[in-house]
């Protein structure tokens, strides 16, 4: 068993290439450029011109797709690519995507990042008309959907490969509630897709004339491709022979990015929206030495989430940046799985208090975020034991106060700290000598804006303002949570 992670955990990355000599390899190393966005199963669907070729896995995509084997059955100039962390009991191959079925048009393969809120609907729906699921991903509602969509006569066949095809997948999309981002291949051409909100992040690059389809810029990267442009929300792209169209099926929306990205999903080496996460991060440090500044010795980050942000608070109060807390970076699978039996050694296993710098000192703690808090009573208690006189946290991000049902794995509301107590109890509760917490307008100033528009926020924080900009449709029509999880895995 892992050990808990006191974190919001984004569920999925995709990754797609079309007409590459080495489509595959490079789908291993975009998703293992993405391996922050899931850790605990990775697949990869190619097109060889006559059959599609699936190769899908438990855990790290370097355990298993670093095996030249393995690429080398992975035929093809074209394939995709997802990663995923599920939901305890949900870690099985069979929910690993992406997802491959045969349809009365040839094979489509999916891969999805997002959590559909009406699948439960979507899912008893489709059963009732006779759909059999494999799986317990809400992207298998998608392929069934495809399945039994019809081409609507009154839409113009878009001038792409397989028209007929390109319009049943909007059919199907159309019926989603929630949010996506995903990319599909067919035997001509790919697609991409990002819901009318564009909550989760798609971006288009290009590298040696074949188009790409990634969750994160850092994927483009690793490859040496070029970055081109976000996919917008709403927008579906087609790449096949001949280029790249881009279709706007649906009716606009306000955006709503989600802004947590910025505070801890994405890479801080990402472009997200047309913004450096690390300068975000760090401006967010910045805004949070200005609204809450602390009489103190030094500024240490809880690494690695609250480096960037520990960086730009440093620079702005004037104070010394130091690692007052070192991580062990080699804890991975292979210790934890054995390890039950010394659980108790909780956070030291992969940090340490770096005792030579904080003794004596005031010390200001900055992490991205306080989510039961469990894990940042530990590491106070660590750094106090480790001799420091005061111990003052910053939080880069409000106050997070609900749950996220938006493709993020996030613990109940009641289990969020903040969910049911003030600033001085969890204060109390976490053993600081003063706790902070960025302001829901200085996070948005560090992105960019001028402030939170209230009346439509430019992002979605439903985390932190409880306000959902997307439909709760399943759990509105009265399904638990407990009763959802159960047939809806998030992609
Ligand atoms: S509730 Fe919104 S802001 Fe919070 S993690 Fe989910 S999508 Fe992101």
């Amino acid at each position: 068993m892992a050990l808990p992670v006191d974190k919001f955990r984004e569920e999925c990355g995709v990754f797609g290439i079309f007409g590459h000599d080495s489509a595959t390899a490079h789908v291993a190393l975009g998703l293992h450029a993405l391996q922050h966005r899931g850790q605990e199963g990775a697949g990869i669907v190619s097109f060889d011109g006559k059959q599609f070729n699936a190769e899908r896995s438990l855990g790290l995509v370097g355990d298993h797709f670093n095996d030249p084997k393995v690429i080398a059955q992975l035929r093809g100039r074209s394939a995709i690519g997802h990663v995923r962390y599920a939901t305890t009991g949900g870690t099985t191959l069979r929910n690993v995507q992406p997802l491959f079925a045969e349809f009365d048009f040839g094979g489509l393969a999916i891969a999805h990042n997002g959590n559909l809120t009406n699948a439960g609907a979507l899912k008893r729906e489709l059963v009732s008309r006779g759909c059999i699921f494999q799986s317990t991903t809400d992207t298998e509602a998608i392929v069934h959907l495809i399945a039994t969509a019809r081409e609507p006569r009154a839409m113009v066949p878009p001038a792409t490969a397989s028209p007929g095809v390109v319009l049943r997948i909007i059919e199907a999309l159309k019926q989603l509630v929630g949010t996506y981002s995903l990319v599909a291949m067919t035997q001509n051409f790919m697609l991409g897709a990002r819901d009318p909100y564009g909550v989760r992040p798609l971006v288009l690059g290009e590298l040696d004339g074949a188009l790409i389809l990634a969750s994160e810029t850092c994927a483009l990267d690793i490859l040496g491709a070029r970055f081109v442009r976000d996919i917008d929300p709403g927008e579906i792209v087609i790449i096949d022979e001949s280029g790249l169209k881009s279709l706007k099926p649906f009716l606009p929306v306000s955006p709503k990015f989600c802004v947590f990205e910025y505070v801890y999903f994405a890479r801080p080496d990402s472009i997200v929206e047309g913004t450096n996460v690390y300068e975000v991060r760090q401006r967010i440090g910045a805004e949070l030495a200005r609204e809450a500044p602390a009489d103190a010795d030094m500024v240490v980050p809880v690494p690695d989430s609250g480096v960037p942000a520990a960086i730009g608070y440093a620079h702005a109060a004037g104070l010394p940046f130091e690692l007052g807390i070192i991580r062990n970076h080699y804890v991975g699978r292979t210790f934890i799985e054995p390890a039950a039996q010394i659980r108790h050694l909780g956070v030291k296993l992969k940090h340490n208090a770096n005792r030579a710098t904080i003794t004596g000192k005031r010390v200001i703690l900055v992490d991205d975020s306080i989510v039961r808090g469990t894990t940042s009573v530990k590491i106070v208690d660590m750094v106090r034991n480790a001799g420091a006189k005061e111990v003052h946290m910053r939080v880069a991000s409000p106050p997070t106060t609900n749950s996220c049902f938006y493709g993020v794995d996030t613990p109940m509301r009641e289990d969020l700290l903040a969910s049911s107590r003030t600033i001085e109890e969890m204060r109390k509760y976490i053993g600081v000598d003063s706790l902070s917490f960025i302001s829901l307008d200085g996070l948005y100033r560090a992105t960019g804006q001028q402030a939170r528009n209230p009346k439509t926020p430019q992002f979605c924080d439903a985390c932190f303002s409880g306000e959902y900009p997307i439909a709760l449709t399943d759990f509105l029509s009265g399904d638990q949570p407990a009763q959802l999880s159960l047939l809806s895995e998030r992609g």
